[in-house]
């Protein structure tokens, strides 16, 4: 099996520490507000890396952090006039309830922040006794010059790391020093004692603590999306390494890429974001899990209703197969076996997609080619069905394998049931929903008014339509 690393840059053979065991870590979630479906995309990637580890056989632990102490919780808190801590757990608990919902179910254990605090002033004390850590008026800092392979992971020499400046703050040794603790006096913050006084942790160690904790100073896999390549992971490193001595802190490094909007990355900051919960008001988890999949989990994707729609087509293609095959074996004229040479032609076939299927998600889980050979598959028995040359044998034989691909791509091929007839209010909603899909289009070609006519068409029917930053729209029927 390949996987890619971002350390070396190239697909590595992949080697766990422990025989078949792995331990997969993967930066969980800041929680101060709901997660957006960016976010979702890095999860839903990585819930199919833990599904095709144990699927191959792996034993996997799936670990995962959840940041319930930063600065943004304590603005956001302070904002609301709430407490942070409850704000925190508030949407942790929305956060595993998105999940649920998105069939990300793998991670094995989530650890809070705020609840490693002496494992993360351990790591502390241990990096200032080897020398890499100071402490100075505003906290303690991790002192970068003294890691000779500070910026391995992001590629970037010395006069590179030079020029990313984070934290201007005089009492550094070093610009790029980063913080391991933060010293708070404030009764407003959230604090904890230290022997630097009160305050509250930066937030790399916070990983590395955990880490530490559960896998030891050095592990198996670690991901999350490529904007934590630098300065988060690689900060990680070197606290980690050099609390240790040991080398590497981890054998994989894997990085997604963006979920985009028109180019851009999907981001709180940026405003052009889509909840995952107002996404799962008009799409279910499994097409949305299937257009997540249908590019590869280190290339870009770019969101759209449109491509959200064609990835529940395609679902849908695959559901009908399923349920075709599921009357074909009810029904008492399809034959029980067919000749000798039909029959090893389709074990053929069903072994050939089989061994496709395998070998793209062993290069690097690769799901685009992957969801490719399913719908090879899927042609193929549409086409002996059609034809009337498969038996019945055969037909249970493509189910099972659809079942296995259902199961490690977390996508229910299962088909939902005849559609039932549309009531005319659903009609009309359909209606509008189109309405609104053919303003995006002119929007996107800067045919603005055209667009606006027909928003101002539909108000005089008392259809409110807002639009949204990230295409499309909402309505209200007034
Ligand atoms: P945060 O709560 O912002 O730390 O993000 C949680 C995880 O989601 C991190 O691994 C981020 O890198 C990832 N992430 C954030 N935005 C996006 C996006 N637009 N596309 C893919 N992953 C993202």
């Amino acid at each position: 099996m390949m996987i890619h690393s971002t350390l070396s840059g190239n697909k590595e053979p992949f080697q766990p520490i422990h025989k078949n065991r792995v331990n997969l870590f993967v930066c969980g979630p800041t929680v101060y507000d709901d997660s957006h479906i960016g976010h979702a995309r890095t999860y839903i990637a990585f819930d199919v890396v833990a599904r095709y580890l144990k699927y191959r056989g792996f034993s996997v632990f799936y670990l995962q952090n959840l940041t319930d102490v930063d600065d943004k919780i304590i603005q956001r808190a302070s904002e609301l006039g709430a407490e942070p801590a409850s704000l925190a757990r508030k949407f942790e608990k929305r956060y595993l309830e998105d999940m649920h919902n998105l069939g990300v179910t793998n991670v094995n254990f989530y650890a809070r922040a705020t609840e490693h605090i002496p494992e993360i002033i351990s790591q502390i004390e241990r990096l200032m006794e080897k020398g890499f850590a100071y402490e100075t008026q505003t906290g303690v800092y991790f002192d970068e010059s003294r890691f000779e392979d500070f910026g391995k992971l992001s590629h970037q020499t010395a006069e590179d790391l030079e020029r990313h400046r984070i934290e201007p703050d005089p009492t550094k040794r070093n610009p790029g020093d980063f913080s391991l603790w933060k010293k708070r006096e404030d009764k407003e913050e959230v604090t904890w004692d230290s022997p630097w006084g009160r305050g509250r942790p930066g937030w790399h160690i916070e990983d590395t603590a955990i880490t530490e904790t559960y896998f030891g100073p050095q592990y198996d896999i670690h991901g999350g999306a490529m904007d934590l390549i630098f300065p988060h992971h690689e900060a990680e490193i070197a606290q980690m390494e050099a609390a240790s001595g040991r080398k590497p802190l981890v054998r994989c490094w894997m990085h997604t890429g963006f979920l985009n909007v028109k180019g851009e990355k999907m981001s709180k900051s940026l405003g052009n974001f889509v909840t995952i919960r107002d996404m799962l008001q008009r799409y279910d988890a499994d097409s949305f899990r299937f257009f997540v999949l249908s590019a590869h989990y280190r290339s870009p994707i770019d969101f759209s209703e449109g491509a959200l729609e064609q990835s529940r087509r395609s679902l849908e293609r695959i559901r009908q197969l399923v349920k075709i095959i599921e009357e074909q074996l009810e029904c008492s004229e399809t034959p029980e076996t067919a000749s000798e040479a039909l029959q090893s032609e389709v074990d053929i076939r069903l072994a050939e997609a089989k061994a496709k299927f395998l070998e793209f998600m062993d290069n690097d889980f690769n799901t685009p080619y992957a969801l490719g050979a399913i719908f090879e598959l899927v042609r193929d028995v549409n086409r002996r069905m059609n034809e009337k040359t498969i038996s019945r044998k055969a037909l249970g034989d493509a189910k099972n394998l659809l079942g296995e691909w259902e199961w490690i791509l977390g996508i229910s091929f299962s088909s939902k049931g005849p559609e039932p007839a549309q009531k005319p209010e659903d009609l009309i909603g359909s209606l509008i929903e189109l309405l609104i899909e053919i303003r995006q289009k002119l929007r996107d070609k800067k045919d603005w008014q055209l667009a606006d006519d027909i928003r101002n068409r539909m108000k005089e029917l008392n259809i409110v339509l807002e639009d949204a930053k990230a295409g499309g729209g909402k309505y209200t029927i007034k």
